[in-house]
């Protein structure tokens, strides 16, 4: 796997994908591509700017007609025919993600490309359940019906921590109601988000319905955001662009979508299962490097198992092996880039003073200097309104605080302007429908962190943004609902006319 995957090669004729061909952007910049394990660059690509922007919209525009007017049998076709090829090239999807981001290629194996099949092969599915309200003679003189229709162009703004799936999630439901997009994904991660274009176009969907325009957020993504045709903003990344892409969204009066940054609380009652706790702990603050907007952020330990939850997370994150992203021995690979592993060990270096870093905070040397590798880092001691305690940090960085009453727990755990998602940790049925209901998160996992499946909605509260990805509830953002009202009594004068003509009404 992978020896064949000749990055310059493949993307020789552009990395941007505009009305089903591939051209070079023409911002007048480039942007490289590097792998993060190695410092090796790895493609160096013109960027989009304006004018690539405005072709790849006019492009959608023009396909939406279409697109829109297709059957939903014509639209889940196509994208069963679109799993079938992104089955069969799932390995060099993985190779690609695990390359461009440095994540192990297992998780990529296991989790990001296996993601992405089961999402387009629900979404074929749901093409064809999209459903209005029941119909019925509500006033009793008229039928009343409710269509879901399709918005128009989706102009998707992702970020690079799951590329190829934050690509799926934007793209699959917008098209599988019938809109046509537009997306830019992260400059620095731009190439599943193509291979992902390019293998719909193989499986028959239209051009025009699907396009990547790759370069930066000020030189594409904010002109995309704002363009005049674009009917609908759907947005992922942290929570500070997306306050920006929301002033530029509500500027133009569109339909907007933000699923933002997270911080997620793990909280432990003192009936928990420890090793269970530990483990999950450990997984969920450590999966893609921590760099996942619903990683276990925050563990909140009541006060009987504290000390052995400390010293267990520490000890099983000593037995983490950072290495290679290909060697498929590997847990942890490197950051997404060395800015912001750099960005990461801030926030620990800054808690120094304050707080105490139990293992980790630090950047290993020897074999993997060259990366952007930091280790597994537990912090212990912060205040919780500290910054380490409060911000994104999006590193394989793990604060833990006691608490004694549930009421604290419950407290601290929403004592945060994030509420994507959170896990309570109990045996106790009364405490975990507690936690569920009292714990504000766009989901709230019980005994596990960090699952998802294609029939459930992700998405946030807060800070976090609003709107659901995944499940058929995404399909509330990428549809206009519209009454549709029949008169059943053909009369002319209408009894409610009177409220115009008074006396003059003659029924
Ligand atoms: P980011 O906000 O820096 O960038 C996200 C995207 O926005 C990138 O494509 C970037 O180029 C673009 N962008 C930047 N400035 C822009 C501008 N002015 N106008 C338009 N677009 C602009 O985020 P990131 O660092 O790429 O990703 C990490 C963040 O994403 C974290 O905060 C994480 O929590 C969040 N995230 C959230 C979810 C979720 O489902 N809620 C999922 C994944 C990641």
């Amino acid at each position: 796997m992978g020896d064949h995957f000749q990055v310059r090669d493949r993307f020789a004729s552009g990395a941007q994908f505009v009305d089903g061909r591939a051209r070079h952007g023409g911002s007048g910049r480039t942007q490289t591509v590097v792998n993060p394990a190695t410092g090796e660059e790895l493609l160096t690509y013109p960027t989009a700017g304006p004018d690539d922007v405005d072709d790849a919209v006019a492009a959608a525009h023009a396909a939406f007609p279409g697109w829109a007017g297709a059957t939903p049998a014509t639209r889940s076709d196509a994208l069963h025919r679109f799993a079938e090829i992104l089955a069969d090239q799932a390995p060099d999807f993985a190779y690609a993600e695990s390359l461009q981001c440095g994540k192990p290629i297992k998780l990529s194996t296991e989790f990001d490309v296996p993601g992405t099949l089961d999402n387009t092969a629900f979404f074929a599915g749901a093409a064809r359940r999209l459903e209005g309200a029941s119909a019925g003679e509500y006033s009793g003189d008229h039928t009343s019906y409710v269509r879901r229709e399709p918005i128009g162009v989706v102009g998707s703004v992702a970020p690079w921590n799951y590329p190829l799936q934050m690509a799926a999630w934007k793209i699959l439901p917008a098209i599988a109601a019938g809109n046509t997009i537009v997306l830019k994904p992260a400059e620095i991660t731009p190439l599943t988000s193509l291979m992902f274009a390019r293998a719909a176009q193989e499986a028959g969907l239209p051009d025009g319905v699907i396009n990547i325009v790759a370069g930066t957020g000020p030189g594409a993504g904010e002109h995309l955001v704002g363009h005049p045709d674009v009917a609908m903003v759907s947005f992922t990344g942290s929570t500070a662009v997306g306050r920006r892409v929301a002033g530029i969204a509500a500027a133009g009066a569109k339909r907007l979508h933000l699923e933002l940054g997270g911080k997620a609380p793990f909280v432990v009652f003192d009936d928990a299962d420890l090793e269970a706790a530990v483990h999950g702990a450990v997984a969920a603050s450590l999966i893609n490097g921590g760099q996942d907007c619903t990683a276990a952020t925050r563990a909140y330990v009541q006060r009987p198992l504290y000390d052995a939850f400390v010293s267990g997370v520490a000890d099983l994150m000593g037995t983490v092996r950072l290495g290679d992203p290909f060697d498929p021995a590997t847990d942890l690979g490197p950051l997404v880039s060395h800015a912001h592993r750099d960005r990461v060990a801030g926030f620990v270096e800054r808690a120094r003073g304050h707080a105490r870093v139990v293992t980790g905070g630090e950047a290993p040397g020897g074999d993997w200097s060259d990366g952007a590798y930091y280790r597994p880092t537990l912090v212990t001691g912060a205040a919780q309104d500290s910054e380490i305690v409060q911000s994104e940090i999006f590193g394989p960085v793990l604060t833990v605080l006691p608490f004694d009453t549930d009421d604290e727990g419950i407290r601290l755990a929403n004592d945060t302007p994030y509420g994507l998602a959170a896990s309570a940790w109990t045996r106790d049925v009364y405490r975990a429908g507690r936690a569920t209901r009292e714990i504000a998160a766009g989901c709230v996992w019980v005994n596990d962190h960090i699952p998802i499946i294609s029939e459930m909605p992700h998405g946030g509260f807060g800070a976090s943004g609003f709107g659901k990805d995944m499940s058929a509830y995404s399909f509330e953002e990428y549809t206009q609902v519209k009454h549709v009202m029949y008169d059943n009594t053909a009369v002319v004068r209408k009894d409610w006319h009177r409220t115009v003509f008074g006396d003059r009404h003659r029924p």
